[in-house]
């Protein structure tokens, strides 16, 4: 037997009684003839205690020896200390050894094994092993795992079946690159890593599987950040016969249950708005709502009185941050570098303060009077002591620019409370979105969504106005999760495809299975799939997916610890059929 207790078990109630702990050494105090080892497993930190006179001169030596981190096996008695810790659950005993075994010594680690750790990213991530031995890394990956229990709990009792779908599979378009891997017996063919087990879900709605659920690795080759990772987790789920309502009540309803057992936050009931309004009023398809500061569009009151800026431009548009009015020149100035800087790309801000004694000044009072900032003001709703910010340019542009300052701005004012969940579903997504590099149109979702039916005579005259059947769940301005009522029918999504800009031949090529099984019996179905290692970093109070990734890879795609990718042998080339021909 290695232990009779884990290292946070023992309480006043044990004392006097025998015991055999394990686990790793957190910090040796020497004292001379009085030494403390702190040893600590997953549970917690149990002192043991070692004492000239009472301990033999060879164990007490043996303890002094001891280094960070050697993972060593302690018997002895649990006493009642003196002097005691009410920070800790053990606080109240310690264990007095009687024998020491070393079960296996320790170089020093890299970086303190402690809740404040001095490893930098990189460090950490090449010794991630070690990373993972700090409560706070463990604590996130706890969180993950509860939360993927209390899923299954919920998808289980609502009827969902859990089936693994492959990972070798052919293109699934989720708007990323694929993953690629060679077949060996297939020479000079490939399998793509799934971007989403989209089809296989659906073919499972024609096997009249009803309900289906997994949690589930999804492969992108694109652009990393903060919340991207090349391989990610998705709760992926599909329904059959069910409308756009049955989806987002069933949904509404997991990530409530998620909330409710995992965080004990009652979620506020979750609010609708169409993308129309998200970008109208907010910029952005994935609107924080945890602040108001909603635009507001001034082109008839800004227009026509002789400013150049504004009168050629296609949008003028503001926000009234709160309170504000007191930001000094030099913040205003700062604020307009921000904006001016190439990530934002806006040419300039115009700034008007609705000073405390009822005045307002403006960065454009050569143009406008009293008259016309008032009527700003009003329109803006806002008050003495507000500040009002106003860009102005091409309609989508400009929206985008303004959307990033009204987060920034959110973000200054400290309106962005991580303990707050401000809950959204956005409904009604463009169908297409136009593509300007490539000239053509995009699935905005994915080429298997449907578009709404009242809609379907504008795909030849308008494809970009068509809405889709597809919905978006977003919180605190995260995109949770998103989903679609599917397309079940081969002429349709034969029609789509044409207009995506397929040919017959390509579409049959690529997703010919799943237009023939739709003319096998398919029900009407739809789903939705959540980004899970998001839903963790929210819940988590992150920003950073990573640490709620046992193994993530960093910036470039890489894992530092196995370091991968890397190059293969000539033979395992050669075996595949492929030639390398990079450039130096
Ligand atoms: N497959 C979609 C995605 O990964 C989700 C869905 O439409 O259910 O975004």
């Amino acid at each position: 037997m290695y232990r009779s207790h884990n290292c946070g078990e023992l309480r006043l109630d044990h004392v006097n009684t025998q015991v055999t702990l394990a686990g790793w050494v957190q910090r040796v105090r020497n004292k001379g003839g009085l030494i403390w080892v702190d040893l600590r497993d997953r549970y917690g930190l149990t002192q043991l205690i070692f004492e000239e006179g009472s301990t033999a001169k060879e164990l007490l030596d043996k303890a002094g020896s001891l280094g960070r981190e050697f993972v060593i096996q302690a018997k002895g008695t649990v006493i009642e200390r003196t002097s005691k810790n009410d920070k800790i659950p053990t606080g109240s005993i310690e264990v007095k050894v009687a024998e020491l075994e070393v079960l296996n010594p320790a170089k020093l680690p890299p970086f303190l094994i402690e809740d404040e750790t001095d490893g930098g990213d990189d460090l950490r991530m090449k010794y991630r092993y070690l990373d993972l031995r700090r409560n706070v890394v463990r604590q996130k990956l706890q969180l993950r795992h509860r939360m993927m229990q209390e899923t299954r709990k919920y998808m289980d009792a609502a009827q969902f079946i859990e089936v693994e779908t492959p990972v070798l599979i052919k293109s699934t378009p989720e708007g990323a690159r694929d993953f690629v891997v060679p077949s060996r017996v297939n020479p000079g063919e490939f399998y793509a890593l799934p971007q989403s087990p989209q089809t296989f879900k659906q073919l499972l709605m024609v096997s009249g599987f009803d309900r289906y659920f997994q949690i589930v690795k999804c492969f992108r080759d694109e652009d990393l950040r903060a919340d991207r990772q090349p391989e990610f987790t998705q709760i992926d789920c599909e329904m059959s016969f069910v409308t756009q309502e049955d989806v987002l009540s069933m949904f509404e309803g997991l990530t409530r249950h998620l909330f409710k057992e995992v965080k004990g936050v009652e979620l506020e009931e979750v609010g609708r708005m169409t993308f129309a309004d998200a970008m109208r009023f907010y910029g952005n398809d994935k609107p924080d709502l945890r602040f108001d500061m909603r635009f507001v569009e001034l082109n008839d009151l800004a227009k026509g009185k002789g400013f150049g800026i504004f009168d050629q431009a296609e949008l003028v548009v503001g926000i009234c941050a709160k309170g504000a009015a007191e930001y000094t020149r030099k913040q205003l100035d700062a604020l307009t570098e921000w904006v001016k800087r190439p990530q934002i790309g806006a040419k300039g801000m115009v700034y008007v303060k609705y000073n405390t004694d009822g005045s307002l000044k403006s960065t454009v009072d050569k143009f406008y009077g009293q008259e016309d900032l008032t009527a700003w003001a009003d329109a803006f709703g806002a008050e003495p002591g507000d500040l009002m910010l106003i860009l102005s340019g091409d309609t989508k542009v400009v929206r985008k620019q303004l959307s990033e300052l009204r987060l920034k701005m959110g973000e200054d004012l400290g309106l962005r409370d991580r303990t707050v969940f401000k809950p959204l579903w956005v409904v009604d997504f463009p169908l297409l979105e136009w593509d300007e590099e490539t000239e053509r149109y995009h699935a905005m979702h994915h080429p298997f969504t449907s578009p709404k039916q009242e809609d379907i005579p504008l795909l030849d005259s308008n494809p970009g106005e068509v809405r889709a059947n597809a919905y978006d769940l977003v919180i605190n301005g995260v995109e949770i999760g998103g989903g679609s009522i599917r397309i079940h029918d081969r002429a349709t999504q034969q029609l789509m495809f044409k207009h995506l800009g397929f040919s017959d031949e390509e579409a049959q090529k690529q997703f010919g299975f799943l237009m023939e099984a739709f003319e096998y019996g398919a029900p009407p179905h739809g789903g939705i799939a959540f980004g899970f290692d998001r839903l963790c970093a929210i819940f988590g109070g992150s920003d950073s997916i990573r640490d709620y990734i046992a193994f993530p890879k960093n910036n470039s795609g890489r894992d530092v610890m196995i370091d991968s990718p890397s190059t293969i042998a000539d033979e395992q080339l050669q075996e595949l059929s492929i030639q390398l021909a990079l450039k130096k």
